[in-house]
């Protein structure tokens, strides 16, 4: 079946045919009724020879990626995943598969009913198993040893959003003659450039067009008895030399060895706690430097996930989607939810539960996720959280230094990091410096093209002894966080914005803020309370950019870049990507404003990737929408067209 590509995606229905599942859109088999785990063994873990790969892992840092075009009823990642937890090998598993028809939960579970031996980790699939949206999603397994990132939708739409170097691919897209679409020579040539040299390739088909167009673009190939009744099927290697490996097969690096990694990060927030959390998931050594600071949007004692989303199909609303769906499932907030209520948004706005009631239908997600109820917007997947316990679960196991960085410097002879703090220089140096510093970025002047902005806000903490606000976490461009069994009696109710602060008085209370917060609370929960429930107030700054969206990624080489984009003004066409260049080693995770909850676990996970050069669990298009140089070229072309 051939078919115009589309980045939407269809669920599927599964039949049944004596026993064997089969797709009623490729009238082809999953898999073989009473064999398929044998075969999968036969064709797939034995083909990339992933044992022997898996035993020369030397330490939790190594990660071995494997690619497989078609995820169908993941009998090959559950197999594959067994057989890394029976191996039980020091380093790491990361799983990607490609999918345009995805299963739904209930045909999942069908399937994997004839699955026995591999109930239990099914259950735990089906547990994280995304939503039906096309995009990237991430499930993370065997505390986080074992990683599947999940792109739904059209695999020659989505391969070249991929950023990653893979060890060995199962191909496994139906018959080639039933969907030449997954076998096509567009297919071939993005398995080139995602292939580490000496990657391994395993397919059960031994189709002479397969062979051949894998060769064309450097795969050696061979051929090897196929399972049961097949005679043959293919196995290959990744060798470039023979093929044609071009410029764009270097576009995302091959890992460097883990022991050369030690990253330092400044700021011990919820950028730097969530991005030092995910290294330490993949084995990095990390030292996290906190200053003295106690006003940071980090530190307010409850925090909610409110979270932002667009009525639009744009990088920007999918990156708002996965941020969210990402936060949602994540292990510290579900540690540190506070009680179990969901969050309810009123519609304080004229229309505002029009937009509601639109959003809802757009986004199409489950109501567990999202829904109408009582004329408010219901999110049963977010909460409020109690920040300590977040950034302490977080933070668990890892050095944090108490200490204020007032400078960084690069060595060009060790090529590492070296830090000055307010008492002196830091004995170690870093292969990679992480600046998570919020606000306080302002500090370092030689990143003050990345124009962030300060933005203060005053929240109060309510001693509510008799009980007269409404439980539940409430949300109406302000918020009201729930009842913590832990302070019963105390609400947090917040929170002022003020992007124009003057940054000499900025952290004195201001009474106008409280009482405005308190007046916002009485409108939308129709209550009346006043100030003298206020026990206390918190002043913080939050760190925004004038495109409401954080800055992620690798700090540019301002100056290099400066001359690269200054024919600008004659042209307004941007250089190749490749042609700028970024300080090594140097990363930023800042600009969160209110949505660090929303947005931080995800750039965390896609700072994470970066550092390492394992895969990047965002597409291209995304990256390019968080990169920390967008303003320097929208301020060159503005000022040269002046
Ligand atoms: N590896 C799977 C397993 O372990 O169950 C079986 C994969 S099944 C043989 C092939 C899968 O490829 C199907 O689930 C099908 O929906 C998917 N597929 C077919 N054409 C596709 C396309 N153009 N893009 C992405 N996925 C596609």
């Amino acid at each position: 079946m051939t078919s115009k590509k589309t980045n939407k995606i269809t669920i599927s229905d599964l039949e049944w045919k004596d026993g064997t599942p089969v797709s009623p859109v490729f009238d082809d088999v999953y898999f073989s009724k009473g064999s398929g785990i044998a075969e999968t063994n036969h064709v797939f873990i034995n083909g990339i020879d992933l044992p022997e790969a898996l035993a020369a892992q030397s330490s939790r840092s190594a990660c071995y990626v494997i690619g497989e075009t078609g995820f169908g009823t993941g009998l090959n990642f559950l197999q594959t995943w067994k057989t890394y937890r029976e191996l039980d090998p020091k380093g790491r598993l990361m799983f990607i598969s490609f999918e345009k028809y995805p299963l739904d939960k209930e045909a999942l579970e069908e399937a994997h009913s004839h699955l026995p031996d591999l109930a239990s980790y099914s259950n735990q699939l089906r547990d994280q198993y995304p939503v039906a949206k096309s995009g990237y999603h991430v499930c993370s397994f065997d505390d986080g040893k074992v990683t599947l990132l999940l792109i739904y939708g059209d695999i020659t739409l989505m391969l070249p959003t991929v950023q990653a170097k893979v060890d060995a691919w199962y191909l496994d897209g139906f018959a080639p003659a039933k969907n030449p679409d997954m076998w096509s020579d567009e297919v071939f040539a993005q398995l080139g450039r995602l292939s580490k040299v000496g990657a391994k390739l395993a397919t059960f088909t031994a189709a002479g067009f397969v062979r051949r167009g894998l060769q064309s673009v450097g795969f050696d190939m061979r051929k090897a008895p196929g399972y049961g009744r097949k005679r043959e099927r293919l196995l290959g290697t990744f060798s470039p030399e023979r093929g044609d490996a071009t410029a764009a097969h270097h576009s995302w690096p091959t890992p460097m060895k883990a022991q050369e990694r030690s990253v330092a990060i400044i700021g011990a927030g919820f950028a730097g706690a969530f991005t030092a959390y995910a290294l330490r998931q993949r084995g990095i050594a990390v030292t996290v430097f906190q200053g003295e600071t106690t006003h940071t949007a980090s530190q307010v004692p409850a925090a909610i996930l409110a979270p932002r989303f667009m009525l639009e199909e744009t990088a920007l609303s999918d990156f708002l989607l996965s941020s969210y769906l990402t936060s949602s499932q994540h292990p510290a907030l579900r540690m540190a939810r506070i009680g179990n209520s969901s969050i309810q948004q009123y519609p304080i706005k004229e229309n505002e539960l029009e937009r509601f009631k639109r959003l809802v239908a757009h986004l199409d997600l489950p109501p567990t996720l999202i829904q109408i109820k009582g004329g408010k917007l219901l999110l049963p997947s977010s909460s409020c959280y109690n920040t300590q316990k977040l950034l302490n679960f977080l933070l668990d196991d890892i050095d944090v230094i108490p200490a204020t960085i007032t400078d960084y410097k690069f060595k060009e002879d060790t090529n590492r990091w070296s830090l000055q703090s307010s008492s002196g220089d830091v004995p170690n140096d870093f292969s990679d410096l992480l600046l998570a510093t919020g606000y306080e970025t302002s500090r370092f002047h030689k990143l003050s093209p990345m124009r962030l902005r300060p933005n203060r806000g005053q929240l109060v903490t309510l001693e509510d002894t008799d009980k007269i606000i409404p439980k539940g976490t409430h949300s109406f461009g302000g918020y009201l966080s729930d009842r913590d069994p832990e302070f019963p009696n105390k609400r947090i109710a917040g929170s002022s914005f003020n992007r124009a602060p003057n940054l000499d008085t900025w952290q004195a209370v201001n009474t106008e803020d409280s009482l405005g917060i308190i007046q916002k609370l009485n409108q939308a929960l129709d209550i009346n309370i006043g100030e003298s429930l206020i026990t206390d107030t918190f002043v913080g700054m939050r760190c925004t950019t004038i495109d409401q969206l954080p800055s992620v990624g690798k700090v540019p080489n301002f100056k290099q870049w400066e001359q690269a984009l200054r024919p600008l003004s004659q042209d307004k066409t941007f250089p190749p990507s490749e042609t700028l260049e970024y300080q090594k080693g140097l990363y930023i995770l800042s600009g969160l404003g209110s949505k660090g909850l929303q947005y931080a676990p995800l750039c965390a996970a896609y700072l994470a990737a970066l550092i390492t050069s394992e895969p990047c669990p965002v597409p291209k298009e995304i990256t390019s929408l968080l990169c920390p140089g967008r303003f320097l070229k929208r301020d060159i072309i503005r000022r040269d067209s002046q």
